[in-house]
C-alpha cells in the first residue's frame, strides 16, 4: 500500500509536523487548503509544522465558487508544487484530495492528507475522480503516504458533511452486491480478505447510525474507520470496484452535468445516496422478476447503441469515451444469447445473495433520512426524469459489471427506468 501512515486520534492535529518529518525529512510543505478549510484547521496545522522546523508555502483556493476537480485546478497545484521540491499537505475534502494527489503523482511526489470531515471515502483511495475535457474518470495516482484526522475536528465537521460520508459508505450495500453479481457470473471474482474490509465496517457503521446523526464520537469514529478502509481496499485491489458500482455511475454522470442545488454542487455523498436508494430499489424489483419476463426481448444492434451514446452526450470528447467503453462490453449474436442464458440460469441464486447482501429499502431510506442524507432526486433539485436519464447514462461510462448491464443485457433497461416511478422520498 501506499500509505505509511494513518493517525486518526483525539488531538492528531498537533502531531502533523512531528508525522511529516517522520515521513519525509526536513522538506519544506506547500500547504493546500480552500478558505473553508483553512479557518477549520488550517493555522493549527501551519503551527505544527512550523513548530517541527518546516517552511510552509501556502496554496489556497477560493471558497466560492467551489473547487472542482479538473485539468486546470490539477495544473495549478502542480505548477505551485514545482517551484521547489515541497511535498504536499492538503487540508479537507474530497476535491482538494483529488486535485493534490493528481498533481503529486503527475511530479512523482508523495503527499500528505489532513481530513477535516468524514465525509467521502477518497482519502485514502488510490486513483482521483477527475474531469478531463468535460470526461469524470478516475485517473490512476499513488494514494497519500501519510493520512491524518484528529476526532476533534472531526466530530465538529458540518452536519451535511457527515451525512454525505455516511452516504458515500451506505453505497457499500450495493457495491459489494454488484461485485456479487460479477462474481456469479464469473466477470469479476471477490477476493474476500479485501470483501471483509469493506463489508464489516460498513455494517457496524450501519448500526451505529443513531450515534452518527447525534454526532457520537463512537460512531463518528466508525465512520471514518469504514470510509478508511475501503480507500485501503482499493489500494490493494488497485481497482475502484470494492468500493463503487452502478450507484457511483450515477453520481459520476451528475458530476459532469455539475448538479447543483442553491447555487452549490450537491456532494458526491448526496448524489451516491440517491444513487444507493435508486439501485436498491433495481435489486429488489429484480427479486420479483419471473424468467419468463426474460425471453425473447428485442436487443438493440451496435449502430443503435451508437447513436444513442451519440445523442446523450452532446460533447464530442466525452461521447468518443463513452463508445469506447460501452463497445467493449457490447454483446450480440451468439455472446449475447450465451449471456442471457446465463444470467436466467443465476437469477435464483442472485435472489438469494440480494436478500443476504442488501437491506430492505425502507429500512436503509430511514437511516439515511435519520442521518440527513437525500434518498430521492427531488431532495438534491433533480427530477424523476433527471434520475432516468443519470441511470441510463451510468450505464454507458464505465466497463465495469452492474445491475444496469443486467437489465440491459436482457432486454430490460425501459422496465428498469419504468419501475424507478415507485422510487419513495417519504419519512416513514
Ligand atoms: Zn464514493
Amino acid at each position: 500500500m501506499d500509505t505509511k501512515i494513518s493517525l486518526v486520534q483525539r488531538g492528531a492535529i498537533e502531531k502533523v509536523g512531528s508525522t511529516f518529518v517522520e515521513a519525509f525529512g526536513h522538506t519544506n510543505a506547500l500547504l493546500v487548503a480552500d478558505g473553508n478549510t483553512l479557518r477549520v484547521a488550517g493555522f493549527a496545522t501551519v503551527r505544527s509544522l512550523e513548530k517541527a522546523g518546516i517552511e510552509v508555502r501556502r496554496f489556497i483556493f477560493p471558497e466560492l465558487p467551489q473547487p472542482y476537480a479538473d485539468e486546470h485546478s490539477i495544473a495549478q497545484v502542480r505548477l505551485s508544487l514545482e517551484m521547489d521540491n515541497c511535498i504536499a499537505v492538503v487540508l479537507g475534502s474530497g476535491t482538494l484530495n483529488d486535485i493534490t494527489k493528481r498533481a503529486s503523482s503527475e511530479l512523482d511526489r508523495p503527499y500528505m492528507v489532513v481530513a477535516t470531515a468524514p465525509s467521502v471515502d477518497g482519502y485514502t483511495s488510490y486513483g482521483a475522480a477527475v474531469s478531463i475535457k468535460g470526461f469524470k474518470q478516475t485517473l490512476s495516482c499513488a494514494a497519500p503516504q501519510v493520512v491524518l484526522a484528529d476526532t476533534d475536528i472531526l466530530c465538529e465537521a458540518p452536519s451535511d458533511m457527515i451525512a454525505s460520508g455516511y452516504g458515500d459508505c451506505m453505497a457499500k450495500f450495493t457495491a459489494g452486491m454488484d461485485w456479487i453479481l460479477a462474481d456469479l457470473l464469473g466477470v469479476q471474482a471477490i477476493r474476500s480478505d479485501v470483501w471483509d474490509m469493506v463489508q464489516k465496517p460498513l455494517r457496524s457503521v450501519y448500526a451505529h447510525h443513531h450515534g452518527i446523526a447525534n454526532r457520537q464520537r463512537e460512531g463518528i469514529g466508525l465512520l471514518f474507520d469504514a470510509l478508511s478502509a475501503s480507500g485501503f481496499a482499493m489500494q490493494i485491489m488497485h481497482d475502484s470496484r470494492p468500493a463503487s458500482g452502478a450507484e457511483h455511475l450515477i453520481s459520476h454522470i451528475w458530476e459532469m452535468e455539475h448538479l447543483s442545488k442553491d447555487g452549490l454542487a450537491v456532494s458526491h455523498g448526496f448524489k451516491v445516496a440517491v444513487g444507493t436508494m435508486t439501485i436498491v430499489h433495481l435489486y429488489e424489483e429484480l427479486a420479483s422478476l419471473d424468467i419468463s419476463d426474460c425471453y425473447g426481448k428485442s436487443s438493440q444492434s451496435w449502430e443503435e447503441r451508437k447513436q444513442a451514446i451519440l445523442s446523450f452526450f452532446p460533447n464530442e470528447k466525452v461521447a468518443e469515451e463513452a463508445l469506447a467503453v460501452s463497445k467493449a462490453k457490447f454483446l450480440e449474436g451468439e455472446a449475447l444469447q450465451a449471456r442471457r442464458k446465463a444470467l436466467i440460469a443465476l437469477l435464483p441464486a442472485l435472489k438469494q445473495r440480494i436478500a443476504e447482501q442488501l437491506p430492505p429499502a425502507q429500512e436503509l431510506r430511514s437511516t439515511l433520512l435519520e442521518v440527513g442524507c437525500p434518498v430521492h432526486p427531488s431532495h438534491i433539485n433533480a427530477t424523476l426524469v433527471d434520475l432516468k436519464r443519470a441511470v441510463l447514462g451510468a450505464q454507458m461510462i464505465r466497463n465495469r459489471y452492474t445491475v444496469l448491464d443486467l437489465y440491459y443485457e436482457l432486454g430490460l433497461f425501459d422496465r428498469a427506468l419504468e419501475c424507478l416511478e415507485g422510487l419513495s422520498g417519504r419519512v416513514d
